[in-house]
């Protein structure tokens, strides 16, 4: 039996291409004392890794190494007295089908606790960066107005619920009319805008928010920014989790000076990295669940099939094919 791995073939400039991607076969590991043998069955598949292929997130990723993310993997053979084989367990590992590990940095998962699948998403890195950035930086208040952009995605989707439980008006951004549906239907945003259809951002979210913005949760950037940043009240705050509209330019992104609006209207501006945060995951997670089992969150995921899948729904991320989290189920 051969093993699979994907690979960067270059770095991608602007949009990222199938041509970018290697999928090259080897052969098999072989465990050694200590080591256990990992079989992919989850692979998250994230925004932040375009930044790891030119280095604008470090550490780059090395050309002809295999790529990586969060991994669920299933322990097919254990020489490490803390696995047993069946058990699952999730770690940043290798985009391979299958590989070693010394188990060091690998958690256990409770499988009985929710689908495998969740541990990527709403309870992952993901769930965690929608509740720390928004309570920590967004500080929501019962009654203000909080406005989600990539309100569909993965964080997005999170973040608008969890404003809702504060008892927030919750308005989103998105890419497509359909979305604009599953936030209002199945994620409760109070409102919703495609921005592909909107040719003025700033007139139109301030007609969606007639007391202003009190909380904008940014997980894009760029003009559509400027159009909410713009109907900020005073004493506003911006959690910016990511940028994805800039993640494939290829020149600096420029737009209007924010610091005026900054000082006139008090706000705070702050970039978060869940990586920061490694200490109070336990806490978060917790919360999660229990709002998940009282069935206060719920969550959508895009799962792609087969380990050769893995570019495509990378680059789906840029052309807004996922709803909720983007995942690739191996075989
Ligand atoms: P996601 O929102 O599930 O997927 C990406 C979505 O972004 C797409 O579905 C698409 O939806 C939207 N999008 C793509 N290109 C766009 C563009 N040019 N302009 C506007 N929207 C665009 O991804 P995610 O994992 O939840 O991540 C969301 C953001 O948070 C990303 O910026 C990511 O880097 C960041 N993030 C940061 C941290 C951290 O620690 N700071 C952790 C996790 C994620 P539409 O159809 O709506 O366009």
């Amino acid at each position: 039996m051969k093993n699979r791995k994907i690979t960067l073939k270059n770095r991608p400039v602007g949009m990222p291409l199938h041509s970018d991607f290697n999928i090259e076969e080897e052969l098999m590991p072989v465990s050694g004392e200590g080591e256990v043998l990992l079989k992919s069955v989850y692979v998250s598949v994230d925004p932040y890794l375009r930044g790891k292929m030119n280095g604008t997130h470090p550490p780059i990723f090395e050309l002809t190494q295999p790529l990586s993310s969060k991994i669920i993997a299933e322990v097919v053979e254990s020489n490490n007295d803390n696995f047993i084989k069946g058990d699952y367990i999730s770690g940043y590992l290798k985009w391979q089908e299958y590989q070693l590990s010394d188990g060091k940095a690998l958690q256990k998962i409770d499988s009985t606790t929710a689908p495998l699948s969740a541990y990527l998403g709403v309870l992952g890195i993901t769930g965690l960066s929608a509740y720390i950035a928004l309570m920590d930086i967004g500080k929501p208040g019962k009654g203000e107005t909080l406005v989600v952009s990539g309100a569909a995605g993965a964080v997005g989707s999170i973040v608008g619920q969890i404003g809702k439980i504060i008892g927030c008006t919750v308005v989103g951004i998105v890419g497509t009319d359909e979305k604009i549906d599953l936030l209002k239907t199945k994620f409760g945003y109070h409102e919703a805008i495609n921005y592909k259809t909107t040719p003025d951002m700033k007139a139109a979210i301030a007609e969606l928010c007639p007391n202003g913005v009190d909380i904008y949760f940014d997980n894009v950037g760029g003009s559509i920014s400027d159009g909410v940043i713009a109907n900020m009240n005073n004493y506003g705050r911006i959690p910016v989790c990511g940028t994805i509209s800039s993640y494939n330019d290829i020149e600096e992104q420029t737009g209007p000076s924010l610091l005026p609006i900054v000082v006139y209207k008090f706000l705070t501006i702050q970039g978060f990295l869940i990586g920061d945060h490694a200490v109070r995951f336990p806490g978060v997670i917790a919360q999660l669940s229990a709002w998940l089992k009282e069935g206060k969150i719920t969550y959508s995921e895009t799962i792609l099939e087969g380990f050769d899948k893995l570019p495509e729904a990378f680059i789906g991320l840029f052309e807004g094919r996922n709803e909720g989290k983007m995942i690739v189920k191996i075989d």
